[in-house]
């Protein structure tokens, strides 16, 4: 089915523009997801990490087309998520779309063996036999769980349950896979194994890969962590690896502030604390960064223009880019380029006194066990 979404993000494999969720419970409405806007590119692997309750899962149910989105648009590969009919859907969830759940119990058919519950997807999309039992077995041997093809998940340890629903989620070659917190329930070197095997996933096997996490830590594992906060991209860590003159490779991130189309970014809360910046602040275009100040902070009088510095906290249509006659007085604050170094040394962690969001619960039903089944067969 061909998408009809405008061509925000054309290029890119996954294309999330503006997504709203809103769960109505009784009389309250809970805006898990507030205007997202994501693009992930054709071969990419990618961590969305946030705290409980910051609308992750909400996320990765509906690019897995589980839920449907209340507004905005959401495509993957050539399938608008919001107008897809049912026997779509079922295409879509069987064969484009891969999943790895948290809870190792939730991927795997407790009595089927490792290689069985590999070619049951397959069988599902109307593979034969001899093909279904060749391929479970090269994706169990690239997931490194070939020796151990016929266990049952209860035989095998947390690690190498997930490994097999990586095997599992790979069946049908899928463009994407998608792994809700694959790591949530193993101990950290456990979890590197998981990863490794996402990895080999998108390396080997050419799956784009997303995973979602509340561990921050994986933005050592993944060229390209996306923070999302109160169901809203905030922020972008790209990781780098360059070669140094004396010939070692060395890694950076870069943290990125994420600009949506309407203009706006979020400033972090370590910035804006910093300088007191709080309801609007101060702008001004320069010729190389754009300045923000605290509303307080009294105006430098420039040559010309006459100084009326907008004071809009949205980016206002006012007469841009003339190169101030002098230097600024005050330090500007540039859109960061690079981390602020928390204590932590970890870029994303919040200072002590950041708000929590107002849901910290992480209430979402469990989806369906198989998404791969008909409706009616799940077996949740
Ligand atoms: P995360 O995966 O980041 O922990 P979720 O996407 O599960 O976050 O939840 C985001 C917000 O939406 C939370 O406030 C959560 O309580 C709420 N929420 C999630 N699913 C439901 C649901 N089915 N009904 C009502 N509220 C929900
Ligand atoms: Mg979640």
């Amino acid at each position: 089915m061909a998408a009809t979404v405008d061509a925000f993000g054309g290029d890119a494999l996954i294309a999330c523009d503006n997504l709203v969720r809103i769960y109505q419970v009784e009389n309250i409405e809970v805006q898990a997801l507030q205007g997202l806007d994501l693009l992930v590119d054709k071969g990419e692997m990618i961590a969305i990490v946030g705290q409980s309750g910051s609308g992750k899962s909400t996320l990765l149910n509906v690019l897995s087309g589980l839920d449907v989105p209340t507004a905005g648009a959401a495509r993957v590969a050539d399938w608008d998520l919001l107008r897809m009919s049912h026997a779509d859907r079922l295409t879509y969830r069987r064969s484009v779309v891969g999943f790895v759940w948290q809870q190792t119990a939730r991927n795997l058919l407790p009595y089927l063996s490792a290689k069985e519950n590999v070619m049951m997807p397959m069988a599902f999309a109307g593979s034969g036999p001899r093909m279904r039992a060749r391929r479970a077995m090269e994706l169990l041997e690239a997931m490194g769980m070939a020796g151990k093809a016929h266990r049952r998940p209860h035989q095998m340890s947390g690690g190498e349950q997930q490994r097999v629903s990586i095997a599992v989620a790979l069946a049908n070659s899928p463009q994407v896979i998608f792994a809700d917190e694959p790591t949530g329930e193993l101990d950290s070197a456990t979890g590197d194994d998981v990863f490794e095997a996402l990895r080999s996933a998108n390396q080997d096997l050419g799956a784009t890969v997303v995973v979602v996490t509340h561990d921050h830590a994986v933005s050592s594992q993944v060229q390209r962590t996306i923070a999302i906060r109160d169901g809203r991209t905030s922020t972008e860590v790209v990781r780098r690896t360059k070669m140094g003159e004396d010939g070692i490779m060395r890694t950076s991130h870069e943290e990125y502030a994420v600009l949506d189309r309407a203009g706006r970014l979020q400033l972090p809360a370590d910035y804006r604390d910093a300088l007191q910046l709080r309801d609007r602040v101060r702008l001004e275009l320069e010729s190389d960064h754009i300045g923000v100040w605290n509303d307080k902070t009294p105006v430098t009088p420039r040559v010309e223009p006459p100084a009326s510095a907008p004071v809009a906290a949205h980016t206002p249509a006012h007469t841009p880019a003339q190169a101030p006659a002098q230097p600024p007085v005050h330090t500007p604050v540039q859109t960061p380029a690079q981390p602020p170094a928390p204590a932590s040394g970890d870029p994303y962690a919040p200072p002590a006194a950041a708000p929590q969001p107002r849901h910290q619960t992480d209430a979402t039903p469990p989806p369906a066990h198989m998404p791969w089944l008909p409706p009616g067969e799940h077996n949740d």
